[in-house]
């Protein structure tokens, strides 16, 4: 499965980080999720985590510019070379693009982009919900027995509620990926790369729907 190269769309909370995860670590694919990037920059402190702060808390989305070079940068590196999942990237014409003219230099191409679909009523009700470790950013699932204060499994990060996951964020994020986000779908659907996936199941069913519609095989080789 070397060379596959996708693109994981959709609206914020559809779980598309959940399944990049799941897809990176099936078939070795490099998982480049553009919030977690800024997100571990912001925790740094970092230039790039100072610049993109309000727009993340606000639910804005960070310009242009700054993410293609972040994300020029992150396909150069050498675990990229056999294929690769963007997670959150590109969430604007502009984006898809560019993107577009990076891979050409590149003489690479996208393989398929992957919708995934969630009605924004459950969106609200999944994000409400939503906690994570502030330091490895490991999302709470229901079996886990962990409240907000509590302290990570994984590492000795804090569980918390990401800014961006109070109501009036919510509500932003989710005008905003209408606006400028989900006309990605028809520029992908124009390119004939679209695929479209239920987000609504355990997170295993979805995996298995994702990979079926890839025609990807889970057996192992
Ligand atoms: P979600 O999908 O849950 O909204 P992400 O973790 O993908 O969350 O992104 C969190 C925030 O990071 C976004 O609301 C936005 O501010 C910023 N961000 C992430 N990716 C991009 C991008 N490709 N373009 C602009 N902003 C981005
Ligand atoms: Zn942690």
């Amino acid at each position: 499965m070397s060379g596959t190269r996708l693109i994981l769309l959709g609206a914020p909370g559809v779980g598309k980080g959940t399944q990049a995860k799941r897809l990176e670590e099936f078939f070795h694919l490099a998982h480049i999720s553009t919030g977690d990037m800024l997100r571990d920059a912001l925790r740094e402190g970092t230039p790039l985590g100072l610049e993109a702060k309000s727009f993340m808390e606000n639910g804005e989305l960070v310009p242009d510019d700054v993410i293609i070079n972040l994300v020029k940068e992150r396909l150069q590196k050498e675990d990229c070379k056999e294929g690769f999942i963007l997670d959150g990237f590109p969430r604007t014409v502009m984006q898809a693009e560019k993107l577009d003219e990076l891979l050409e230099g590149m003489t690479q191409v996208i393989d398929a982009v992957v919708s995934i679909q969630v009605s924004n009523d459950e969106i609200v009700e999944r994000l409400s919900k939503r906690l994570v470790c502030n330091a490895c950013g490991y999302v709470v699932m229901p079996g886990d027995g962990l409240e907000l204060g509590d302290g990570c499994n994984k590492c000795s990060g804090e569980i918390i509620r990401r800014k961006d996951d109070e109501p009036d964020s919510i509500r932003r994020r989710l005008e905003v990926y209408e606006e400028k986000t989900s006309s990605l779908i028809r520029y992908y659907e124009g390119r004939g790369l679209l695929q479209v996936v239920d987000g609504v199941g355990s997170m295993d069913d979805i995996f298995q729907r994702t990979v079926e519609t890839l025609g990807l095989s889970l057996e192992p080789v």
